[in-house]
């Protein structure tokens, strides 16, 4: 049997290990030490926007205390991107407040500002006005920030950045999760870079770094003693995870740069084929990392095959493929939840494949993926 080819697999870079030992040598086996500190100024190099980065335990945590941050209370309504992983919207159930679904725009994929304003003109008529807004760039693909960012600062409601996906993915020039008021980054096993799983929470202020990591260290008081005046979580991340998120950083624009490759692979196998749309940047004010590639097949346009037609021949040749994340308003949790918007996001879960987009793929990989696909489409 052939090896199996992952969607997406962890990719080390080489140097990891040396971060990792110099923790275990100076005894630094601790949620907090030079590779902590080493990691967070790395990323707020990489990032260049003057942001305030604090690395914690994962994404999730970065969401959860994003929404603590912005003061999410129990019965308060935040608004959500339907089109994403659950971990974007689960926070929100954490602070006992109600997930508010908006439908996907199909330039990006991401949230569609007019759904999204029509949703909080209706919240507000209803009598709640949200607290909090959470916009995705699902797959890398950046959100309009442009135009989400503009519906936000009118209605004057804060914005959580959910960049899990999109490390090194860039909007007309400048990095995503720079733009809101706090930002997050995952990296989890299967993101473009990762530690092992880990995860960080990009803020526009020192205070709100500090007071991120303050949460996630157990909100201890200024004393001699443990004192507490708030609830607190442990939420930090570990000095030997950020060694490996460390090493991982000297080869993120190298990881960037074969997922694109990744992406353009496909771009040229479908440009020929009707029925079958690669997704890729709407303009050039668009740059994304490809951290997944992903197609949309018509069945209309392809002989009546579908995308699961497509998956089930793909992994009989053992190459892995997966559906679009499910929308959360389809989700049998989040089905009584109020949504905006129209079938978009319900009509790209029908019909949109990811398909094996790591950085660690190489010609012999591509080749037997290029085999199964002509074999599939008869090409
Ligand atoms: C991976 C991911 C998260 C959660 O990050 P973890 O580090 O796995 O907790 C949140 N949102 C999106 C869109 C993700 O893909």
């Amino acid at each position: 049997m052939n090896k199996k080819i992952w969607l997406s697999s962890p990719h080390m870079g080489g140097t990891e290990q040396r971060y990792v030992q110099e923790a275990f040598d100076t005894n630094w086996v601790a949620p907090l030490g030079p590779n902590v500190d080493g990691f967070e100024h790395d990323l707020e190099t990489y990032l260049n926007q003057n942001v305030f980065v604090g690395a914690l335990s994962s994404g999730t945590a970065a969401i959860h205390l994003g929404l603590i941050i912005l003061g999410v209370k129990a019965g308060d309504e935040v608004i959500c991107q339907s089109m994403t992983f659950s971990a974007s919207a689960n926070p929100i159930k954490y602070q006992g407040a109600t997930p508010v679904f908006i439908d996907s725009e199909s330039e990006t994929w991401n949230m569609c500002p007019e759904a999204l304003e029509e949703a909080i003109i209706d919240r507000i008529a209803k009598g709640k006005k949200p607290k909090a807004i959470i916009a995705v760039h699902l797959y890398g693909m950046p959100f309009n920030a442009e135009a989400i960012l503009a519906v936000a600062i009118k209605y004057q409601i804060p914005v959580i950045e959910d960049s899990a996906e999109a490390l090194g993915s860039k909007y007309k020039g400048q990095k995503c999760g720079t733009f809101a008021d706090i930002g997050i980054l995952s990296f989890n096993g299967n993101k473009i870079i990762t530690t092992s799983g880990g995860g960080a929470l990009v803020a526009k202020t020192k205070e709100i770094k500090d007071k991120a990591v303050f949460f996630a260290t157990q909100s201890r008081d200024d004393a001699p003693h443990y004192q507490h005046s708030e609830i607190g979580y442990n939420y930090r991340m570990s000095n030997i995870v950020a060694g490996i998120g460390r090493g991982q950083m000297e080869v993120l624009d190298d990881h960037i740069t074969l997922r694109r490759a990744m992406h353009d692979f496909y771009v040229n196998y479908f440009k020929d084929l009707t029925g079958v749309t690669v997704f890729t940047e709407p303009n050039t004010d668009y740059y994304s990392n490809h951290w997944l590639s992903a197609i949309l097949v018509n069945p209309e346009q392809t002989g009546g095959k579908t995308r699961e037609d497509l998956r089930l021949a793909l992994d009989a040749a053992n190459i892995e493929s997966r559906p679009l994340w499910k929308p959360m308003h389809l989700q049998p949790i989040f089905s009584n939840n109020p949504y905006y918007g129209g079938t978009i996001s319900e009509s790209l879960f029908q019909n949109g494949l990811c398909l094996p987009s790591g950085s660690n793929l190489g010609n012999n990989d591509r080749n037997r993926i290029k085999a199964a696909l002509d074999a599939f489409f008869l090409k």
